[in-house]
């Protein structure tokens, strides 16, 4: 058993019924072709231009024309003749016939380029860049809308840089700034035709999609909703539950509160999970609570939860493997069992010890994965705590 990491104290606790396979790479235990796919398949890297240029507000035309630029290094220009060739050739920029004909060069130190950047800046109010990410950090702040319309101003300058040179290079063509702000600005009015999002409801933001012509316009508008937090009948303990991990994995914690009929906090319930999805959390928080109601003897059960999907899952019995037996053996003692779903601020008062319970795990580093920490508040006695091993025995009251 030693040799298998079985531990014999800690076996899990095994509510009866049936055998059933699990298929454990997936959360609910059932196999699925994606789940074994997502099993095979290698985490590939992300790179964050890559995100940028393929976001949904960019053209597909635009997208591949700046990803030509960025990543295939297609461009005839001295550093990636180097590259390529292994051989250096004199170059010379045809648009100020000032330097040499680098990829950096035509698209940010030349003199045209320049003088676009600083264009799109007066108009945009924004700092840019050289590099594409850097450049769209400097919208920290803006809406969305803002965001998107200055990412494709930033690779619309970029790929008309680009054509612009081959025009001067093959073609021979001179160049004006007329007309070349103006292909530009055209690309991003083109683009903009792509948006959905919306803006903040300012002056200055309405200066700018004014100056583009961006006919979609629309603010984000809230409406009050009416909340409100009622008591469980007579013979029924309510139980508001909170699930809470910092990252999705992360450091998870659960919070359950106690009331009665009359709303009065009989207790309150810190579990800490260790390193767990805020989802997992969710439905553990609910099931402790559960567990603990118990020790005031009602068989009747009001579960209050801010998460739909817990609650859905929980109607449907689609729960996470792990815990379908320590919920199976939890709901036989309960003759009734009420789910409600509530918005997070009426559920207040769960949400605090849940998150404070993942601070807790963090800073009392000496508890080991699976204790309970329970704080019963009763009256003005003071608080009690106790801590349990959460596969070994349950309080029973
Ligand atoms: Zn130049």
């Amino acid at each position: 058993m030693i040799r298998c990491n079985i531990d014999v104290e800690n076996l899990p606790v095994i509510a009866g019924g049936e055998d059933y396979k699990i298929w454990d790479l997936d959360s609910k235990g059932v196999f699925s072709v994606k789940s074994a796919k997502a099993a095979l398949k290698l985490p590939a890297e992300v790179v964050p231009c890559e995100n940028l240029f393929s976001r949904q507000v960019v053209h597909p035309t635009l997208s591949v024309q700046y990803w030509k630029i960025w990543s295939k290094q297609c461009c005839a220009s001295e550093d990636n003749i180097i590259k390529k060739t292994g051989r250096s050739m004199p170059t010379m920029c045809r648009l100020c016939r000032k330097s040499g004909e680098t990829l950096s060069h035509i698209t940010w130190h030349c003199r045209v380029a320049r003088r676009i950047w600083a264009w799109v800046a007066g108009v945009f109010k924004l700092d840019p860049k050289e590099d594409l990410v850097d450049s769209y950090k400097a919208a920290k702040g803006r809406s969305i809308m803002i965001k998107d319309l200055w990412l494709v101003a930033n690779l619309a300058i970029v790929t008309e840089l680009w054509k612009l040179r081959n025009k001067s290079y093959f073609e021979n063509m001179a160049f004006h700034w007329l007309g070349f702000k103006g292909r530009v600005y055209q690309v991003i009015r083109d683009n903009s035709i792509r948006m959905k999002v919306h803006m903040h409801n300012t002056l200055e933001e309405l200066r700018i999609l004014n100056y583009f012509k961006v006919r979609h316009r629309s603010c984000k508008t809230s409406t009050p909703i009416e909340i409100s937090l009622s008591p469980p009948d007579q013979d029924e303990i309510m139980i508001c539950c909170d699930g809470a991990s910092f990252g999705n994995l992360g450091q998870a914690g659960a919070g359950v509160v106690f009331r009665n009929a009359s709303s009065e906090v009989l207790g309150v319930l810190c579990v800490g999970l260790g390193w767990q999805t805020n989802f997992y959390a969710e439905v553990c928080a609910i099931i402790y609570g559960a567990i603990m109601v118990k020790r005031w003897n009602l068989r009747s059960i009001f579960i209050r939860s801010d998460s739909k999907s817990c609650i859905q899952d929980f109607q449907k019995k689609e729960l996470p493997w792990q815990l379908v037996q320590k919920w199976k053996i939890a709901k036989s003692f309960y003759s009734n069992v009420c789910y409600i779903h509530s918005y997070r601020e009426a559920n207040f008062s769960a949400d605090r010890p849940s998150k404070h319970v993942c601070w807790l795990r963090i800073f009392l580093s000496f508890l080991r994965v699976g204790l309970v920490l329970f704080l019963l508040w009763n009256g003005l006695e003071g608080f009690i705590s106790f801590h349990l091993g959460l596969s070994g025995e349950w309080p029973s009251g």
